[in-house]
């Protein structure tokens, strides 16, 4: 091993994986501080009581639950089961569903700060995670009917792990364009088509299938169909080979003749396509906080590292070359945590979140990939080695550029929301 030998590298080693078990932890979390009477409002930061201890016990469970795992979970593609039964029985797959139905009853910010803090430790839990709450939970808490509901909100907190099928092989950032189509006999409707990249469906019993049952009224035509895994003719394929958070299971779905009955449309016929717009403008924040909690883990796991590792006699973290650039980088992730609870927030005091959403995504997803590439050169060569999580980070970033709408889409969104302010 050239230039540094064997016992050098096994001291970076040690060094590195030390701050690796400890970093997330011993780093000084801001305190959250009563603010002095007749303040006005509350800082973006600031939780309620509810919301910090699920963000707590939500670290905890990362750290102690999930990290020790992370390494296997890459190495088989898949999510494993005592994870996925921590996930469950911790109320992480209903957060906010009703506790009628067995779920936490929490808020949408809550969601997001459980994604962000399970980013931290593996991002591709996260994506299983945040997937499964902000979209299917949401969509059946939303337009579920009762009997809907009281079929599937159960399943969901409890033990079955939910898909949400929109794209396919010609129709992804168009995603309208769809080609699967439902055909009406009778009280059912035959499903015919095929789904692709579909997040969680190694795992899912359930899956939201967005299908044309009017193909000649185009986009109105979309309807919303609950679909079992065991349904005849219904076949899920083998997970696709991915750069980044490959323990989250992403397959191809094909429908050959699948029948549902009628009671299995969620929300109204043809208004899929408004379910499927409206839910991933929410979706969205959830992917911000995927990023942001990715990013923060990164940038945790490095700067132990920068204080301890030395060259010139002191440690690389007190060079004002590194300095500057460590304090812009923390700077961005700020900025970008601030735009998703902000963008959570308005979620929750049903205001227009469109613009603020893809501006969350949109931006989170840019600087996650700026921390991944600074704290591997942070790093230095030990940086670059399989031996640690950075180049996990540095794989699993990509992804947020690119599902639940692509960096072009979330700016095209931007704009349009911008025109029309300011068109009169
Ligand atoms: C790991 C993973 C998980 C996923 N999970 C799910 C899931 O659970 N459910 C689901 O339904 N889908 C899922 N997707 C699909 C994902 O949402 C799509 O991949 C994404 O929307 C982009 O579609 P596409 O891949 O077809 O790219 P394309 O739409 O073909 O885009 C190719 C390029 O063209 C650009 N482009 C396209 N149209 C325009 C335009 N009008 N203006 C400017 N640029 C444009 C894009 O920005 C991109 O750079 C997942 C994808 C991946 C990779």
């Amino acid at each position: 091993m050239h230039p540094i030998s064997k016992q050098v590298f096994r001291g970076l080693k040690k060094i590195a994986s030390r701050n690796l078990a400890v970093s997330a932890t011993n780093r000084q979390q801001p305190q959250q501080q009563e603010l002095p009477e007749g303040s006005g409002r509350l800082p973006l930061t600031s939780l309620t009581e509810d919301e910090a201890a699920m963000k707590e016990t939500v670290a905890k469970l990362a750290k102690e639950q999930i990290a020790p795992f992370v390494r296997q979970m890459e190495d088989e593609k898949k999510v494993t089961d005592s994870v996925l039964k921590t996930l469950f029985d911790n109320g992480l797959m209903g957060i906010e569903i009703d506790t009628d139905y067995g779920g936490s009853g929490c808020n949408f910010l809550t969601a997001i700060l459980t994604v962000e803090e399970i980013s931290k430790v593996d991002p591709a839990v996260g994506a299983l995670v945040d997937i499964h709450n902000t979209l299917v939970n949401t969509v059946i808490n939303r337009y579920g009917s009762k009997e809907q509901q009281e079929k599937y909100l159960p399943r969901l907190a409890q033990d079955t792990v939910a898909s949400f099928a929109l794209t396919e092989p010609s129709s992804g950032s168009d995603a309208f364009a769809l080609k699967t189509t439902a055909k009406k006999e009778g009280e059912h409707f035959i499903l015919n088509g095929s789904k692709m990249w579909i997040s969680n469906s190694d795992l899912s019993g359930i899956f939201l299938i967005m299908a044309n049952a009017n193909p000649s009224a185009g986009y109105r035509g979309i309807t919303c169909f609950i679909v079992d895994r065991d349904t005849p003719g219904f076949s899920v394929a083998k997970p696709e080979n991915k750069l980044g958070i490959v323990a989250s299971g992403t397959c191809m779905l094909n429908l050959d003749n699948v029948k549902v009955h009628e009671s299995a449309i969620l929300g109204e016929f043809g208004k899929g396509y408004k379910i499927a717009a409206s839910i991933l403008n929410e979706g969205r924040v959830g992917i911000a906080a995927q990023m942001i909690g990715l990013a923060q883990g990164c940038f945790d796991a490095t700067i132990p590292y920068t204080l301890e590792r030395r060259q010139f006699g002191k440690p690389v973290f007190t060079f004002q070359g590194m300095q500057h650039q460590i304090a812009d980088v923390a700077t961005q992730i700020e900025c970008a945590r601030l735009l998703t609870y902000n963008a959570a927030r308005m979620v929750e005091a049903k205001m227009p979140f469109m613009k603020e959403a893809a501006m969350a995504k949109y931006y989170a997803a840019d600087i996650a990939q700026t921390v991944t590439v600074k704290c591997i050169d942070w790093m230095g060569g030990v940086g670059f080695t399989k031996d640690f999580i950075q180049e996990k980070f540095y794989r699993d970033v990509k992804i947020g550029s690119i599902y639940e709408g692509t960096v072009n889409m979330q700016l095209s969104t931007i704009a349009k929301c911008i025109e029309k302010e300011y068109k009169h």
